[in-house]
């Protein structure tokens, strides 16, 4: 393995947003650096968890990329899978930190960064041909869509499929080739412009669904095809962890509750039993749901994994905070 472990687990916590401040929310949540660790002030009594990193709520874009991220993307030319995943409550910067939606401006999060670093890393290396190909799904109620069609949503579902070498392929996903920066956050802002959203009582621009940004590398080896390298890169923004009833769930939107616990639920005990040594050759059930599937061969074995777990600091989100806390802790 490149490092000590597969698996890595941040914690950020996102400012308190101006409607917060002006509603008089107070901050339940501290950061301690030099402990790595997030502590919750509450009147019963004080938790306090330990992580890889840890972001307060002053971090900046880069920071979280440069600290976390950018050592696991110079694996990818290593060879390793690498999984980004960001986990939390709706509203909790989940897409604020993956950068999912960056269009061309404002703050860089960490697919725009991954890409520009990606784009270095090729122009400065002279030994290997490179070919990048970007993809770009949705996983919504258990169907995977491809953002990346230009066929009408109900006829650009995928299925997901294991070949002889347990790699996991999607047959007719769109692949594209991508030869530089811009035509890769061109694809991103396209794919992004396609995913279905649906309004739910605590954030209307909430997405119900998980994304997933992935980038294919594969090296060739100008002297010797021995040396020849293939690494993919899944950058995850997941769906909101909160549980249906904090989102006044009822009919279609309950569906879509139950569903997307069904992934998040089913991600939790990989990454957990991947986490976790004692269990290293356990069962691990991938198939319980269509992320796990998905993120097969990108989850342990020749693969390195960073959860980002989002938190709110709003002393009205403290249930949802400590339950991201405590999905995070688990998958350490
Ligand atoms: P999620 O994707 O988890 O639902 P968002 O990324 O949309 O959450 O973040 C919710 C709100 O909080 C947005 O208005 C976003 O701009 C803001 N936000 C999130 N994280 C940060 C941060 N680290 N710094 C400043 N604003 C943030
Ligand atoms: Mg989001």
């Amino acid at each position: 393995m490149a490092d000590n472990t597969s698996i890595r687990v941040a914690v950020r916590v996102r400012p308190l947003l101006e409607n917060e401040i002006s509603k008089g929310s107070k901050e339940v949540v501290e950061v301690v650096d030099a402990n790595k660790q997030v502590v919750i002030r509450s009147v019963d009594r004080d938790a306090a968890y330990t992580f890889d990193h840890v972001f307060n709520s002053k971090t900046e874009e880069t920071h979280v990329y440069k600290s976390s991220v950018k050592s696991l993307v110079e694996n990818l030319f290593k060879g390793f899978n690498v999984t980004i995943l960001a986990y939390g409550q709706t509203g909790s910067g989940k897409t604020h930190t993956m950068g999912t939606t960056y269009n061309g401006d404002g703050p860089m999060g960490i697919i725009p960064q991954a890409i520009v670093d990606i784009f270095n890393f090729v122009k400065d290396n002279f030994s290997y041909d490179f070919n990048i190909t970007a993809s770009f799904t949705e996983l919504y109620q258990e169907v995977l869509y491809d953002l990346l069609s230009d066929k009408p949503r109900d006829q650009c579902t995928l299925d997901i499929r294991e070949d002889s070498s347990k790699a996991i392929y999607i047959p007719n996903i769109t692949e594209i080739e991508v030869n530089c920066v811009r035509e890769v956050f061109e694809i991103l802002e396209k794919g992004t412009s396609r995913r279905a959203t649906s309004a739910t009582a605590m954030n209307a621009q909430s997405s119900r669904s998980h994304a997933i940004f992935t980038l294919n590398l594969s090296m060739t080896h100008k002297e010797d095809c021995m040396m020849n390298k293939q690494g993919k890169l899944h950058l995850v923004d997941l769906a909101g962890s909160e549980r249906p009833k904090k989102t006044l769930a009822s009919g279609n939107t309950f569906k879509e509750g139950v569903n997307i616990n069904r992934g998040l639920l089913a991600l939790g005990n990989v990454i957990s039993f991947l986490g976790d040594e004692k269990t290293q050759n356990a069962f691990v059930s991938y198939r319980d749901s269509n992320l796990t599937r998905l993120l097969k061969d990108s989850l342990g074995g020749n693969s390195i994994t960073l959860m980002i777990a989002c938190i709110s600091p709003a002393d009205y989100n403290l249930d949802e905070t400590l339950s991201t806390l405590r999905y995070a802790d688990r998958a350490k």
